[in-house]
């Protein structure tokens, strides 16, 4: 066997109309480079180890067509690959990557042991670079052709890199956000996923698209609608994976693009798909949904972002009406109704009937409202930001009414005073109460106000330890994905003092067995509660936030005594004027301010 050097070193002209930039700033990015290597080598399977969320060692494993002796030399040489040569390439790209620069950059920045065979050779390779200089070349014993690199001390010799990295669960969670939409590709792949050498996957090759993300999702297949469609002019195939109306998430968490076989980020694909969706979705939740896209190479702009994760579609225009259209119609005609609440026996645990019968739905007493204590605060760091805070959310922190409606806002008692004197006129749009004061008209936002009321009660409980929580007669049981799965191992403790209390409920699943009285839709609160990143290091309050928003209810219409006892509620709360997450509850429309709409002044 010949080995003729595939990989060369790229010109400096095709080097600068590649878009550059920082390759390797997380553990995730890592994973992500090595995982679409081995994709690009042809692989049928790949497993993924990591340690300590990737901080200690990732290793990843293929079996695809290995690495020729003679290319050993240059592929950590930046710029080199196998597959581009020039500039012309640039437009037709079918692999992955095409940069030439990851395993430079993860070299350059970790311990890298490299052990390959290339196919239909009989020879294998082990070699070890440490701050991207090659220490050692030697043969080693492989028994199939195929790659395995692994990745040691990260950032060992750039400190300041390694003092950004998040706590081991963030990390190993941004894996896996790498590694999911990959398995979601490439149903016939199999993934494997380990860390601190426990199975997180072990997805063996699915049958079909739908069967691939039930499994790795752990959705019911049932309520996975699958649908294809062409326009065949254009040369555009559209596959869809819907989840139906069964499936609903309080977080954007499950939605996924691929465009020409590649996960990528588009917000237009999103947001149309999102709004298919309110069809059929109550407000406040969100589908899963995954969109394969596949389009004329020359569409489809794939070079604008070092990561390629953004691409740009050529005349979207045209295709936006195909997406919606496609969409609905899956859903219109092959959607599953509602189905009623799963029924599971309640196994009431030996310990709960030795703390008596209140605590025991099944020994008859009625679901009523019981004090549990929770533990004490468990002591956590407040942690520097919101876990969940998105650029959005915490620019919605820093929020403040908008006092240009008003002449001036007055000082907060005396306003005060005046909302507890207010007359209710109406409700506007089902969502904003009226009130009328003096010469002034207040609009305030029911769900924001209702939120700070639920939020400033159920803190008072926990802080005293005395959550009051309502048992449920049939616990609802919760399919959660490995993610969630993980996180709730963390914080099943923590819920238990929010008065949340959960227990294991089989493979993937946890059966809500009780939630706090305050608050309603206790599904979607645990889920939004196990959605998030830094779950280890989230405090309490952070927390009761977030369950708080995730227990508002979507607008109803109230009748005048109770938009009246709702004021008078919000108005004995510590901090009435903002919601919990920042936004304003009121505003004031001076009486001034309408007459110089009106040019009466
Ligand atoms: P790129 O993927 O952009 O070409 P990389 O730095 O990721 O750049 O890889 C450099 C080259 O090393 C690739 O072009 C490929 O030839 C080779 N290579 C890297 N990983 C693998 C693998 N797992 N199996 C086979 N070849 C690989
Ligand atoms: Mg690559």
């Amino acid at each position: 066997m010949s080995s003729m050097a595939k990989v060369k070193v790229l010109p400096p002209d095709v080097v600068s109309k590649i878009a550059a930039g920082e390759v390797v700033e997380r553990p995730a990015a890592v994973v992500k480079e090595l995982l679409e290597n081995a994709l690009d080598a042809g692989a049928i399977k790949v497993e993924v180890h990591v340690k300590d969320g990737g901080k200690s060692s990732i290793v990843i494993k293929d079996n695809g067509s290995g690495i020729e002796r003679a290319d050993l030399e240059t592929i950590f040489t930046r710029h080199a690959t196998s597959k581009i040569k020039g500039a012309d390439d640039l437009d037709n790209i079918l692999s992955l990557g095409f940069r030439g620069e990851a395993l430079y950059s993860i070299a350059a920045v970790s311990e890298v042991t490299l052990k390959t065979r290339a196919e239909k050779s009989s020879e294998a390779w082990e070699m070890f670079l440490k701050g991207g200089h090659r220490e050692k070349f030697l043969p080693a014993a492989l028994a199939g052709h195929g790659t395995e690199i692994r990745v040691d001390e990260i950032f060992f010799n750039t400190p300041a890199r390694k003092k950004f990295l998040k706590s081991d669960s963030a990390e190993f969670d941004q894996i896996l956000h790498i590694v999911v939409p990959y398995a979601l590709l490439y149903p016939s792949l199999h993934v494997v996923v380990t860390h601190n050498n426990r199975t997180i996957y072990d997805l063996a090759p699915a049958a079909s698209l739908g069967a691939r993300a039930a499994a790795c999702l752990n959705l019911d297949a049932n309520h996975i609608i699958e649908s294809e469609a062409r326009l065949a002019e254009e040369g555009i195939t559209l596959k869809l994976l819907l989840g139906d109306i069964n499936i609903q998430r309080p977080r954007r968490d499950q939605q996924f693009i691929f465009v020409n076989h590649r996960p990528v980020q588009h917000k237009n694909i999103a947001y149309h798909v999102n709004e298919i969706y309110k069809l059929i979705l109550p407000d406040g939740v969100n589908p899963f949904f995954a969109v394969y896209l596949e389009l004329p190479l020359e569409d489809v702009d794939v070079n604008i972002h070092p990561t390629k994760r953004e691409v740009r579609l050529r005349q979207e225009g045209r295709f936006t009406g195909f997406l919606r259209n496609t969409v609905e119609h899956a859903l219109m005609t092959k959607g599953q109704a509602k189905a009623a609440a799963d029924i599971f026996k309640f196994e009431t645990p030996a310990a709960q009937i030795e703390q008596g019968p209140l605590s025991s739905p099944e020994l008859g007493v009625p679901a009523s409202k019981i004090v549990f204590a929770p533990q004490q605060k468990n002591g956590a760091p407040v942690f520097e930001a919101d876990a969940e805070a998105s650029p959005i959310s915490r620019r919605e922190e820093s929020y403040v009414a908008p006092s240009f409606f008003s002449d001036h806002m007055p000082a907060a008692p005396a306003l005060k005073d005046r909302l507890l004197q207010a007359r209710f006129i109406g409700t506007f749009a089902r969502k904003y109460h009226l009130f009328e004061e003096g010469t002034s008209l207040f609009l305030v936002d029911q769900h924001a106000a209702q939120e700070r009321i639920t939020f400033e009660k159920f803190k008072r409980q926990i802080d005293s330890g005395q959550v009051e929580v309502q048992p449920l007669l049939t616990p609802l049981v919760l399919k959660l994905s490995p993610g969630e799965m993980l996180a709730w191992e963390e914080l099943k403790e923590t819920l238990k003092g929010l008065g949340l209390e959960t227990t294991l409920f089989g493979e993937g699943a946890i059966a809500l067995q009780a939630h706090p009285v305050l608050l309603s839709a206790p599904d979607n609160v645990v889920r939004a509660l196990l959605g998030g990143e830094e779950i280890a290091r989230t405090d309490q309050d952070t927390l009761a936030r977030r369950a708080c928003r995730a227990s508002v209810m979507a607008g109803d219409m109230m009748y005048a005594s109770e938009a009246a006892y709702q004021l008078k509620e919000l108005m004995a709360c510590q901090d009435p004027m903002t919601c919990p997450h920042g936004r304003p509850v009121f505003v004031e429309l001076k009486e001034g301010f309408l007459d110089r709409q009106f040019l009466r002044t």
